[in-house]
């Protein structure tokens, strides 16, 4: 789960790293109030979307005066915006930040994940901040510095010293830069983060260390001792395929691929994605319906696959241990009568009550192809997306949908 970068900084408040000052609207009304209030003559106004980028796409803009934040503020509520993280449709604007501007002398780059070969949280700083980290790591290697923490000892002040001569701090700062890790640290720790990124990282005209920017990615598995956190959540941001699987339990990934696939258990899904990649084909998501999948749920995970407008095939592969292959044939017929599907299903049915269950698929007048193996299943369904593609030629919004 992420949170805005209001809502990180909140946090990052809450452990003593300092940031600017700053409030969150949601009205373009609201925007005048909170300029009085924070004081100045200039303000910067922040687009809240869970993705980066905002800056070169128009969603942080420095406004000259209070007419001109209400005007940003106005242009901004209510949109989409569109960054090179965010794809293409981009994400809905409802809040706005609205800070004090900072006089900049450098950006830098401070961020903190899970090093899982290590086992160890680790450190990444780079006096290249406020561009794409990415390019630097590609191109620049030597430019990172990298510090792992070990559990018991924590944070050693030889390691603080290591990234404050790695980004050319001196004096008071290298003891600031000591504060702001540890609480990053200790932020990351009692958050179950996944993920803290500040970037950037400034060192401000008069010498001082502020965060410009903050990222927090939580990780799922730990969010239920998080109830604080987990309310923080914006459903607005996230993928609405997603949280819709996720209120039916069902494991549900959207991927770039055009073949949707429904598997249950996540290991049985990963083989099935290396399948269809290794016949040529690529998946539209990951859909594990898991162990316990009743007829309706399989139908659920049936129409959310066929709700999304890339599929083009889809790939039902289930191996029935505790599931049972007719309960499952009966939620494809049940899905398949609610939804008009406009695109081949191939299946694959194995275990228990497979017979019937196939036996069920053939009984409806359902176009369903089925397959012995799974080799078979993936060499149809990937040959079925082909010719499916090739029949709509240059058309992206296929027919048959609901
Ligand atoms: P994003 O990473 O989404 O582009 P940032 O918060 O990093 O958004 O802002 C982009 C750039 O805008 C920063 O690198 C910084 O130069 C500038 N900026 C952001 N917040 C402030 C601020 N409070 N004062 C001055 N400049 C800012
Ligand atoms: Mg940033």
């Amino acid at each position: 789960m992420n949170l805005h970068e209001f809502q990180s900084k909140q946090l990052f408040r809450d452990y003593g790293i300092p940031v600017p000052d700053g409030r969150v609207v949601t009205t373009a009304d609201a925007a005048a109030a909170v300029c009085a209030e924070l004081g100045g003559s200039r303000w910067v106004v922040k687009a809240q979307v869970h993705a980066g980028g905002r800056g070169k796409a128009g969603g942080v803009v420095l406004a000259e005066d209070v007419a001109h934040v209400v005007e940003e503020a106005r242009r901004l509520l209510g949109a989409r915006l569109v960054t090179h993280q965010s794809g293409p449709e981009g994400l809905p604007v409802t809040q706005v930040l609205i800070e004090q501007p900072t006089a900049i002398a450098r950006e830098l780059y401070l961020s903190l994940l899970v090093d899982r070969a290590a086992e160890r949280i680790l450190f990444m700083a780079s006096a290249s901040g406020g561009m794409d980290i990415e390019a630097v790591a590609a191109q620049t290697p030597e430019r990172i510095i990298q510090v792992r923490v070990h559990p018991a000892a924590g944070l050693q002040p030889y390691q603080v010293r290591r990234v404050a001569f790695g980004l050319g701090l001196e004096g008071a700062q290298i003891a600031s830069l000591g504060r702001m890790m540890d609480g990053l640290y200790r932020l990351f720790s009692a958050c179950d983060a996944s993920l803290v990124e500040v970037n950037p990282l400034v060192v401000t005209a008069s010498g001082e260390l502020l965060a410009l920017d903050a990222k927090v990615n939580l990780d799922d598995n730990a969010l239920y001792r998080h109830a604080a956190l987990e309310s923080l959540r914006d459903p607005a941001q996230e993928d609405a395929r997603e949280a819709k699987a996720k209120a039916h339990e069902l494991n549900y990934i959207s991927l770039d691929g055009n073949i949707g696939c429904l598997v249950n258990g996540a290991g049985l899904a990963m083989a099935t994605m290396d399948l269809v990649k290794l016949h040529g084909g690529a998946p539209a998501n990951f859909l594990d319906v898991g162990g316990g999948a009743t007829a309706a749920r399989v139908a659920e995970a049936f129409k959310l696959i066929l709700s999304d407008p890339k599929v083009r095939a889809v790939l039902v592969n289930i191996f029935g241990g505790i599931v049972r292959c007719d309960l499952i044939a009966e939620g494809i017929v049940q899905a398949v009568r609610e939804v008009r599907v406009g695109v081949p299903i191939v299946v694959r049915l194995e275990g228990t009550n497979a017979e019937q269950g196939l036996a069920m698929l053939a009984a409806s007048d359902l176009a369903v192809e089925t397959a012995a193996s799974l080799t078979e299943a993936a060499d149809k369904v990937v040959a079925a997306s082909a010719a499916r593609d090739a029949s709509i030629g240059g058309d992206q919004s296929i027919g048959g949908h609901q």
